[in-house]
């Protein structure tokens, strides 16, 4: 089967900022986490997806179809959720209902008003006077209830409570429990991540850092703690980013470029971001 998504080579160049040679692949059945920091390009690269910003260069795949020459099929098939939310403040979750029946050829109300039930949203309030947890909520409902095959949400967690965001990332299991289905997420939240992404994509100034399985990532990559001469003696290679202090230095390492004994501790999504984020590059 094809896979949910794949992006290659691409670019899009604002005057202060470039997305360069962006290249990765979602494959069905998975969840990706996007991760990177403030301004890195996670919405920039999302936004491309879906065809809302005019790439410089590139090509992007969505469910084996053109996101460009493909658009309106790709746009049924695919479920958004973005940021700022999808519709007007002054609506109601009825009113939504009546506008997704138009715009979607599979527009499921049954479905979406049993999410609604189930996330505790009252139907007949405004949006504007639905507090952060709920807007959010009623968005990723509206993105579920259409037949979508491929979820793309830029950070549908963010502001939302605990109780709220475990409420939410069950819905994605639900999801996922359909082997065709796929999950693109930005996220800071990287305790999310941690529960939920099968792949961790890193754009970090624009380009990817790196992008793999979560787990592999995780059994790869460790932390050791070790004095400048000892990091000094590894193959640069090994070496992913290390932060020098005054009694040692930590740095992010491979493990399998590191001697049998050295001290190396298990790494998490956080520390991988923040070491290829704001240690040192590996000279
Ligand atoms: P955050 O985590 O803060 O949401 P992000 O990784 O999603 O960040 P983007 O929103 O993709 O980052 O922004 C990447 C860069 O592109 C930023 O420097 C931003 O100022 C710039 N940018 C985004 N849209 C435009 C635009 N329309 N014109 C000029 N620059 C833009």
């Amino acid at each position: 089967m094809e896979n949910a998504l794949e992006i290659r080579g691409l670019c899009k160049r604002y005057e202060r900022f470039a997305l360069e040679d962006v290249s990765f692949t979602l494959p069905r059945g998975c969840v990706m986490g996007l991760i990177g920091e403030n301004g890195a390009g996670k919405t920039t690269t999302i936004k491309a997806v879906l065809n809302l910003i005019r790439r410089d260069a590139g090509e992007i795949r969505v469910l084996g179809q053109d996101n460009i020459a493909d658009e309106r099929a790709v746009k049924e098939r695919m479920g958004v959720v973005l940021e700022d939310g999808c519709f007007l403040n002054t609506m109601n979750a009825r009113q939504v209902d009546t506008l997704m029946r138009k715009a979607y050829r599979n527009w499921d109300s049954e479905q979406f008003f049993g999410f609604l039930s189930r996330l505790g949203i009252d139907r007949d309030k405004k949006i504007k006077d639905y507090s952060k947890g709920m807007r959010m909520k009623i968005n990723i409902a509206a993105a579920m209830s259409h037949g979508a095959e491929l979820l793309i949400m830029d950070e549908p967690t963010s502001g939302l409570d605990p109780i709220v965001r475990d409420e939410v990332l069950d819905l994605f299991y639900d999801f996922m429990q359909d082997e065709g289905h796929a999950i693109l997420l930005s996220s800071h939240i990287t305790s999310d991540l941690d529960k939920i992404a099968d792949y961790i994509t890193f754009i970090h100034a624009g380009r990817v850092a790196l992008s793999e399985p979560r787990d592999e990532l995780l059994d790869t990559y460790g932390v050791l703690r070790c004095t400048a001469d000892q990091l000094s003696a590894l193959d640069p290679s090994v070496v992913r980013g290390k932060r020098m202090g005054a009694f040692g230095c930590e740095a992010l390492v491979r493990r399998d470029g590191v001697p049998q004994g050295w001290p190396v501790e298990p790494v998490n999504i956080e520390q991988v971001m923040l070491f290829l984020t704001r240690g040192e590059e590996a000279r």
